[in-house]
């Protein structure tokens, strides 16, 4: 998409309403005049030293003897000056050095080396005879005050220049700055049509495209819905997890109503320079304004949406956020009912917007744009597997069902890395094999290459096949679908367990469930060796984090009920020690994550200590194996498979 010089991006609609204009000339600003002077002064510093530096003739050195002799007894030297044994001087016109040599350039000016043992004497009586004069002084020394105090200062003008054109760029947003012509005849060249998104590329999100269908019809004849006395909502939230597609559906809305479409995350508007956020808001509403029909898109709109009670901050950052925030909300109350500009603003988490957002008139609709279920992605799959040409033995309804939690943007890049894993194995079309391999690498991601010991080997064994069988044995636990023993990433191991439909709520079985197979690795190591690694690091961090959660936001502990210990930003808040809850309830926090990781400890260690034959059996086949995929590993341990339900 192109760029605006304001630092959003553009698709224009078809007739081109809202392509950036590049013709016009930068408004005038407060620094222009500044870098006009600052131009100015460097011309003047340029011209001055081109006319009076004398350096900016060549200097030749010339030898002593019999060169500079020569030139003095033929009274061609007008003047020198010494510095030590250092001779620099002029001759009285442009002479050769060598004297013979065509090609060297003819200067006046000239150094020479005066040797240690000539006797001064005699050079001083030849100087004297032929009226040279000579400065004990260095001839640059004569140059004029101006250009030395231009020569000195030059650099440091140029400096200043280039800290203004660093920010007029960061200024337009990377554009169209004083040297930013480069990127126009690039911006120019894209074909509105090309870049369309519309609802067909979008897949199962259905209810999403539903509610903003009618946005489009708005957008594609606003008198009639004007006609009738009705208002249209100035401003839709979009809110759900990063890559469920918002921004797609933005565009294709867009797509749909000819619309132009401007988009900029939050976060842009309030970059580098403090202070222009809210006259780039102005901006980018005029210009949408001009280009009506138009879908302004604010992406991460919580990065100045966040709500304003209780957001203490020392370091002034608050104010450039809310007037940013303020020009957006005033942008938004002044739009006449007739005008089908409609602001799109996306987030994902939609709890902390401050409330003036979401009122009448402003952001009033909200779409909540959930993960797809598993027709969801295999409509999904679809739409990106378009242009891709799949073998006969492509079931994208298999692989729909077993990437359970995948949004689009997982599964367009799923899609992607089949291709290429099936170009790379120089494939006419891609097969199933490329999209488990690709899915394989992108759920446990991809061998680290490193070779374990035996040692380590046979210990990760241990501790994987630990995860994998309190996971097999755990009614409530997710069924396992992989373990490995092949290092990748930060991990030397990995146990892959996913549930069969998708989750939207966990009970505490659950929850404890997962706690289980967290502890599984760690205290099959214990059982097996009865020593502790390094090892388990995430597994405790994983766990540590669910029990907090269930104890503190979930309500799930009798001693403390449904209360919120935690607060539901991460970020925790900003003065240490001031906490809604009192040092006791904080206490008892504590005591019951402890009480249940405890509690969990003790019973999987009891159920890999009663097991211990069959996660023996497991970790052979582990070892021999390497990787194991869920059927065989249940096989492995003696166990009846899972069944899909
Ligand atoms: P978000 O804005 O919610 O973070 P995006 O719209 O940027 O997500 O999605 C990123 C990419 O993922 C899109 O460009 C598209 O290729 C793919 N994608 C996401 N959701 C969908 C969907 N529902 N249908 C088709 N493709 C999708
Ligand atoms: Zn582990």
């Amino acid at each position: 998409m192109p760029r605006d010089k304001g630092g959003w991006q553009v698709a224009p609609a078809p007739d081109g309403r809202g392509t950036p204009d590049h013709h016009k000339p930068a408004p005038p600003h407060r620094l222009r005049g500044f870098w006009l002077f600052v131009v100015g002064l460097l011309l003047i510093n340029w011209l001055s030293v081109l006319v009076l530096a004398p350096s900016a003739q060549l200097r030749v050195t010339v030898p002593f003897s019999p060169y500079f002799l020569e030139q003095v007894g033929a009274g061609h030297v007008k003047s020198i000056s010494t510095k030590g044994d250092e001779v620099e001087g002029t001759f009285t016109r442009k002479l050769r050095y060598p004297a013979n040599d065509r090609k060297a350039t003819p200067t006046t000016l000239f150094s020479s080396q005066v040797p240690a043992f000539w006797d001064n004497r005699e050079l001083t009586a030849l100087l004297r005879s032929k009226d040279v004069e000579v400065n004990a002084e260095s001839t640059t020394s004569s140059t004029s005050l101006l250009t030395e105090i231009l020569l000195g200062f030059g650099p440091t003008l140029l400096l200043v220049g280039v800290f203004v054109l660093i920010a007029r760029r960061s200024m337009a947003g990377g554009g169209m700055g004083a040297l930013g012509g480069f990127g126009q005849s690039k911006a120019r060249r894209v074909d509105p049509e090309k870049i369309r998104v519309t609802f067909d590329d979008v897949a199962g999100i259905d209810e999403a495209k539903a509610e903003l269908s009618e946005i489009v019809d708005f957008l594609r004849s606003p008198d009639r819905y004007v006609r009738l006395g009705g208002r249209m909502p100035h401003g839709v939230l979009l809110s759900g997890a990063p890559g469920t597609g918002k921004t797609l559906l933005a565009r294709a809305v867009a797509g749909e109503a000819h619309a132009a479409f401007f988009s900029i995350a939050a976060s842009e508007f309030i970059e580098a320079i403090v202070g222009v956020g809210a006259s780039r808001v102005r901006d980018l509403f005029a210009k949408a304004k001009q280009a009506a029909p138009a879908i302004i898109f604010i992406d991460e709109l919580d990065a100045i949406g966040r709500s304003r009670q209780g957001s203490a901050s020392v370091t002034g950052a608050n104010d450039e956020r809310e007037q940013t925030l303020d020009q957006i909300l005033t942008e938004m109350d002044g739009f006449e009912s007739e005008q089908a500009v409609i602001v799109l603003g996306a987030t994902n988490r939609p709890e902390i917007l401050d409330p003036a957002l979401l009122r009448a008139g402003r952001f009033d609709r909200r779409v909540a744009v959930q993960p797809p279920d598993r027709d969801g992605r295999e409509q999904i799959l679809k739409v990106h597997t378009r242009s891709i040409p799949l073998a006969a033995n492509v079931d994208l309804g298999v692989i729909a069902a077993s990437t359970p939690g995948m949004v689009g943007a997982d599964l367009a890049n799923l899609a992607n890395e089949a291709a290429l894993l099936a170009a790379r194995r120089d494939r006419d079309q891609v097969e199933m094999a490329d999209f488990t391999d690709s899915l394989e690498k992108l759920m446990l991601g991809s061998p680290r290459g490193t070779v374990l010991s035996d040692e380590d080997r046979e210990r990760t064994a241990y501790h994987e096949s630990g995860h994998a069988l309190v996971g097999m044995l755990t009614p409530d636990a997710d069924p396992v679908r992989k373990i490995s023993i092949i290092p990748r990433g930060m991990a030397l191991g990995v146990t892959l367990s996913t549930p069969d439909a998708d989750r939207v709520s966990y009970s505490r079985e659950d929850l404890e469930a997962k706690i289980r197979v967290a502890l599984g690795g760690r205290v099959a190591e214990e059982v097996v060796y009865g020593k502790l690694t390094t090892g388990a690091e995430s597994d405790i961090e994983q766990l540590t984090q669910i029990a907090r959660h269930m104890v503190g936001r979930w309500g799930m502990s009798d001693k403390i009920g449904p209360i919120a210990v935690l607060p539901s930003d991460a970020s925790g808040p900003f003065f240490p020690g001031t906490s809604e809850t009192s040092a006791d309830t904080q206490r008892l926090l504590d005591e019951e994550v402890r009480r249940l990781v405890d509690e969990a400890h003790t019973d999987v260690t009891r159920l890999l200590t009663e097991n211990r034959d069959k996660l023996n059996t497991l970790m052979q086949a582990l070892l021999a194996a390497e990787t194991l995929d869920g059927a065989d590993a249940y096989a492995a341990a003696g166990l009846t498979a899972h069944q899909p339900t």
